[in-house]
């Protein structure tokens, strides 16, 4: 029997353990997939015990705070400074899947994270591992944020041209008339419940994009993705982020593979999950 579990804080709606059990379930691995909701003032003493487990992911708030605790990080780890998944041996090793959840998700909308013109909202934890990943992918990309937070924009900008000189990036604001792009991406939490009304962007900044990816999955579906779908354009929630970076941590633990069908079948469990705890 293997042992895995989540570390964040807090993790009293996490879809974790049910993503995981189903992956577990389709390798046919047996193991346990356990919630450690350590509460930062206990973080130093408890996330310790982490490491006698098989192996482990992160979430909010400590993609950064357990780096100090690893002997190495895998590359992309290291390029985007944050880990969501840690292998436990000999050596504990961070990794980061978050990314590869993403850029899957992307590809699963029938178009490709490559040479694109990327509208993204925010210049927080993800959109800085989006930004990053974007320049790293030839796209050109417009972080977006709220007016009192373009200097938080702005040096994210500053980082990732002090890594990447040649990269285009560009900032504005939400309220700007922004041009057209290929992809938008809601890095905001901006629609997530309970706020659901809220909608981060206007209808004429959404009609400019082709496809509107929203990292939000609860609810579903956000305002701005019912406005995009209005709109016609191609849309996703960030379900399928979840799962497929979930997905890799189990190919980075024991090698596992796992078809279209069984990530499609995780996918449509999962809603089914939110869509009862609506009921
Ligand atoms: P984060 O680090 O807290 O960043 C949030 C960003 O949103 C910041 O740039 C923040 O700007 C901005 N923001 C917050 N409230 C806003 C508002 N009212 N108007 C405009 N901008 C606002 O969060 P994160 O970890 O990047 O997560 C972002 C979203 O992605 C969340 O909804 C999270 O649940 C979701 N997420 C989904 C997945 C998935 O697998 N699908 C994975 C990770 C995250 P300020 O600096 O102005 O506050």
């Amino acid at each position: 029997m293997k042992n895995y579990a989540l570390l964040g804080f807090p993790l009293s709606h996490s879809l974790s353990p049910e993503i995981h059990k189903l992956l577990f379930s389709f390798s046919q691995t047996e193991a346990e997939y356990t919630l450690a909701q350590i509460p930062p003032e206990e973080f130093a003493q408890r996330a310790n015990e982490l490491f006698k487990l098989d192996g482990f992911n992160i979430t909010i708030p400590y993609k950064l705070d357990i780096i100090g605790m690893l002997d190495e990080m895998s590359v992309q780890a290291l390029q985007f400074n944050s880990v969501n998944t840690v292998v436990c041996g000999e050596k504990n090793i961070g990794h980061n899947t978050d990314v590869f959840g993403f850029v899957s998700a992307i590809e699963q909308m029938g178009t490709s994270f490559k040479n694109k013109k990327i509208l993204l909202l925010g210049s927080g934890g993800s959109a800085n591992m989006i930004a990053t990943q974007a320049v790293i992918s030839d796209c050109e990309v417009t972080i977006a944020v709220r007016k009192t937070s373009l200097h938080k924009a702005e040096s994210l900008k500053e980082r990732i041209l002090s890594l990447f000189p040649s990269a285009k990036i560009n900032t504005c604001s939400l309220d700007d008339s922004i041009g057209a792009h290929d992809i938008l991406v809601n890095a905001t939490p901006v629609g997530m419940y309970p706020n659901t009304d809220a909608c981060p962007v206007s209808e004429e900044v959404i009609a400019n994009c082709e496809y509107i990816y929203d990292l939000i999955y609860n609810p579903l579906s956000t305002k701005l993705l019912e406005s995009g779908e209005k709109l016609g354009k191609i849309c996703s929630n960030g379900l399928s982020m979840l799962v497929l970076q979930a997905m890799h941590a189990h190919k980075i633990w024991y090698d596992a593979d796992f078809s279209n069908d069984q990530i499609a079948c995780v996918i449509a469990e999962m809603t089914k999950i939110l869509l009862d705890k609506v009921k």
